[in-house]
């Protein structure tokens, strides 16, 4: 049995997660679980699971679900709390399901006790994907891709030499306004932008879906879980998702991974990876799809991805700043503080005004995301 600890539970992938131990109750076994504020749906988790250790948002969430809880599972809060579920029990595999740059701290001490990462938080990688990458091959800990343009990749790359590989591509669903103009882009609403044509997802990455902001990040992370340069990491717009990425080698034969949209799929082969395991997930029929296509990425269009890639190449803290102001903005537009437009024009902004550390430490990072948050908020 497989001994699990969740980050994020409470989440569109850590729900799927638990889906996935509900489905194979004879493989898993929960023994951590944290969420934020969902406190009713922590209760009835925690319930269901019974994990040694869980974790809610703050002290005054714990205050009120402790008498809700059964006796013996001990509870934590805030991020402490999130440290002891990822690092603090028996579970060999914690799934990284938190959403933003949160996710750093837990990842990190997960790593450090030896843990396999299942890592769906990709904003981890950006922030600080050469000292999360450096402290996994420095304990021998894989890091398996969740996201399914990154489960794809690495399932197109198994068994295969790295070193023949030309270049990888991921595909980009377009998000909620793939078919609009710049120019109307300027009138789109909070619930426009929330409304993703083929994924059912958390609301920020809806969000970064609609900015092409994911599409950026997930470049980013690509780069780190497959040691590439930037210039063998494309992306090509693919409205179907049923494509989810693929890899052409140097003698121009491509491999590509193809499934229904469901993350579940991707959610279960990083919990159970080398094996397989049978999936209740709707099958895909190509016959009855019948057509897929394909639009080349147009970065006027999509600027938020021209930056990501400018930030990558740069490294050090561009990367993080590219984030954390992207967080803020996003944050700002879901409580309607901003319109959809201002969230590209603060992650420039707040690039513009960074002068970016190449190699920096942890406390370097966190003091670059802590910054540009700042800036963020002021803009
Ligand atoms: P959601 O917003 O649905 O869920 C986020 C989870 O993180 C919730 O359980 C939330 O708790 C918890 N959380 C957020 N902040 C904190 C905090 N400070 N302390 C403790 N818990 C916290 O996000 P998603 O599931 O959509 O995405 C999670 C990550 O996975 C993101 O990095 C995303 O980019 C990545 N990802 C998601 C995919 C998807 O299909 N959803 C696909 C690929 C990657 P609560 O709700 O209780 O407040």
């Amino acid at each position: 049995m497989r001994k699990i600890a969740v980050i994020g539970s409470t989440g569109s992938i850590g729900t799927q997660t638990l889906d996935v131990v509900m489905q194979h109750p004879e493989q898993f076994v929960i023994e951590g679980l944290a969420a934020g504020s969902n406190i009713d749906m922590f209760v009835q988790q925690v319930n269901a699971f019974r994990p040694k250790k869980a974790s809610i948002g703050s002290k005054q969430l714990a205050e009120q679900v402790a008498p809700l809880l059964p006796a013996d599972v001990e509870l934590y809060y805030g991020e402490q709390g999130l440290i002891e579920v990822a690092a603090g029990t028996d579970a060999d595999f914690v799934l990284s399901a938190i959403v933003g740059s949160a996710g750093l701290p837990p990842t990190l001490a997960a790593i450090a006790e030896g843990k396999t990462i299942g890592i769906a938080n990709k904003e981890t990688l950006v922030t600080a994907g050469h000292i999360v990458t450096e402290l996994a091959k420095q304990k021998g800990v894989k890091l398996v891709p969740v996201d399914s343009e990154h489960s794809a990749i690495f399932q197109c790359l198994n068994g295969e030499n790295l070193n023949e590989v030309d270049h990888i591509t991921l595909t980009a669903s377009g998000g909620a306004f793939r078919d609009l103009t710049r120019a109307q882009l300027q009138n789109v609403t909070l619930e426009d932008a929330l409304k993703h044509p083929n994924w059912s997802m958390g609301a920020k990455l809806t969000i970064d879906s609609a900015t092409m902001v994911n599409k950026g990040l997930e470049v980013i992370e690509a780069h780190w879980l497959f040691d590439l340069p930037y210039d063998k990491i494309k992306v090509l717009l693919h409205p179907e998702s049923i494509i989810h990425s693929f890899v052409e080698y140097r003698d121009g034969s491509i491999i590509a991974q193809l499934g229904t949209p469901d993350m579940r799929v991707p959610i279960q082969y990083a919990m159970t990876y080398p094996a397989r395991l049978a999936s209740a997930s709707k099958r895909l029929s190509l016959a009855e799809v019948g057509k897929l296509h394909f639009r080349e990425m147009d970065e006027e269009r999509f600027p938020c991805l021209r930056l990501a890639y400018e930030c990558g190449k740069i490294g050090g803290t561009a990367t993080t700043v590219f984030n954390a102001a992207n967080e803020v903005a996003v944050a700002r537009f879901m409580s309607r503080a901003i319109p959809f437009m201002q969230i590209e024009t603060i992650i420039e902004e707040v690039l513009s005004k960074h002068i970016p550390v190449a190699k920096a430490d942890l406390e370097t990072i966190q003091a670059a995301d802590r910054w540009a948050r700042e800036t963020a908020a002021l803009l």
